[in-house]
């Protein structure tokens, strides 16, 4: 078997075995291990929601990615009690990312907010979402539960047709992270109303599209005064979101949803 990918379209006859699969043939799966080859693999929660949800069997056409940009169509070729084997035919460059990075920094919320508020970043286009220690923050995420966000980053891409997977970093502490903004881009720190802030919308209105936006959303308890000056000297701009306090979350997409805007 030659190990170069079909760059064409293989069409089926109606011989395979009757799945879900049939009326939704964009069914889409997540490869881990980069698909350089015309065979891959799907393991652990991939091969049950191929083979028990969507009752897929051999011959049906499915597509794959492996969070390197890029999306396939393939074909099952075998179902084992753990895996399933497929033919890769042809590779399609598809780029659904905005033209810009978004850094999310925040204080991650508790429980199930945490996890739709990484859904949400996934289909928003946030770049990375980076977990904030804060002075007042509630313990970020440790190792098992960030591999559990991690899972809900790739069935959000599943779903919403990235082929990028956004990074879920591990916690870093506030300061570091707003020493480390780099050139060509805007820190923007959200903080409630304050009559010097910046609505954000304005700001956004003023300032020339860049390639990366820094945001630092703070915990429940807020940004301390510490933190607040330790951003203002470091350049971050402060702006607002109106005169209501609102959720981790609901700031946090809210940013990002406006800085998305500006893309396709
Ligand atoms: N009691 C806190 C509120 C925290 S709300 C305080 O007064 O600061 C959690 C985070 O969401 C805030 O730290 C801020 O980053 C963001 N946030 C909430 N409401 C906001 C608003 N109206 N404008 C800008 N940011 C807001």
């Amino acid at each position: 078997m030659s190990s170069r990918i079909r760059p064409d379209c293989i069409s089926f006859g109606e011989n395979s075995v009757p799945s879900r699969l049939r009326e939704k043939m964009s069914q889409r799966f997540f490869v881990e291990s980069p698909i350089a080859a015309d065979r891959a693999s799907l393991v652990g929660a991939e091969t049950h929601h191929l083979s028990h949800v969507m009752r897929a069997g051999v011959g049906d056409e499915v597509t794959l990615f492996d969070g390197s940009g890029a999306e396939f169509t393939a074909r099952v070729a075998k179902i084992g009690r753990s895996s399933v084997d497929l033919d890769v035919l042809s590779r399609h460059e598809i780029d659904r990312e905005l033209p810009f990075e978004i850094v999310m920094g925040v204080a991650l919320p508790k429980g199930d907010r945490q996890r739709w508020l990484i859904e949400k970043c996934v289909e928003l286009g946030v770049t990375h979402v980076v977990p904030l220690q804060t002075a007042r923050g509630v313990a970020q995420p440790v190792q098992h539960a960030l591999e559990r966000l991690r899972r809900t980053v790739i069935e959000a891409s599943k779903q919403c047709g990235r082929n990028r997977l956004m990074t879920l970093t591990e916690p870093m502490p506030f300061n570091d992270y707003v020493a480390s903004i780099p050139t060509e881009s805007i820190g923007l720190i959200a903080h409630p109303a304050a009559p010097e802030h910046t609505p954000m919308h304005r700001l956004l209105a003023e300032v020339t599209p860049l390639a990366a936006y820094y945001l630092a959303i703070g915990p429940e308890g807020g940004f301390s005064n510490e933190e607040t000056s330790v951003a203002a000297s470091a350049q971050w701009q402060f702006v607002t979101l109106g005169p209501r306090i609102l959720r981790i979350e609901t700031a946090a997409l809210a940013l990002a949803a406006m800085i998305a805007g500006r893309g396709p």
